[in-house]
This record gives structure tokens, sequence and C-alpha cells, in this order.
């Protein structure tokens, strides 16, 4: 299943399993379009991968299946790109 994390691991910008924001790779890392589009070019920093929007997950599916609550934030790995 797939992971919603709940933030950009470059910017730490809130990312709810809304939101059309939300960008990952095949791994799930999971970024912010800006970031995504921005400093990182569509490609994850972290392997190499292609950033993709993430899928949303409806609500009654959420509600079983919750999002992640623990925080993913590196602003290392966003850096040496920028
Ligand atoms: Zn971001
Ligand atoms: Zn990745």
């Amino acid at each position: 299943m797939l992971e919603l994390r709940p933030g950009c691991e470059c910017c730490d910008r809130d990312l709810p399993p809304e939101s059309t924001e939300a960008r990952i790779c095949s791994f799930e890392c999971t970024f912010c379009a800006s970031c995504a589009e921005s400093k990182l070019g569509g490609i994850c920093p972290n392997c190499g991968g292609e950033l993709v929007p993430r899928p949303r997950r409806s609500a009654a599916k959420l509600a079983k299946n919750p999002p992640v609550a623990q925080r993913t934030f590196k602003p290392l790995g966003c850096a040496k790109t920028a």
C-alpha cells in the first residue's frame, strides 16, 4: 500500500492526503510540487527516480487506511541539487 506521508521532505510543508500538490517517487519519497519542479527538476534526490503526482485516496479508504503520521524531513538531501 502506498504510504501517504504528511509533508514535503525538502521544505516540510504540509501535504494532506487530499492535496494535489504532492509528488512522489516509486519509493514513496514525498515532496511538494514547488520543490519537485523548482529544486529537484522532477527527479527524486534520494533514489534518482521520477517524481509524479501522488494519487489521492478516497475518504472511505482513508478511514481504514490512514496516512502515516511520521514526518520525513531531509533538507540536506535537497540542498545538493540546489
Ligand atoms: Zn517542498
Ligand atoms: Zn525516491
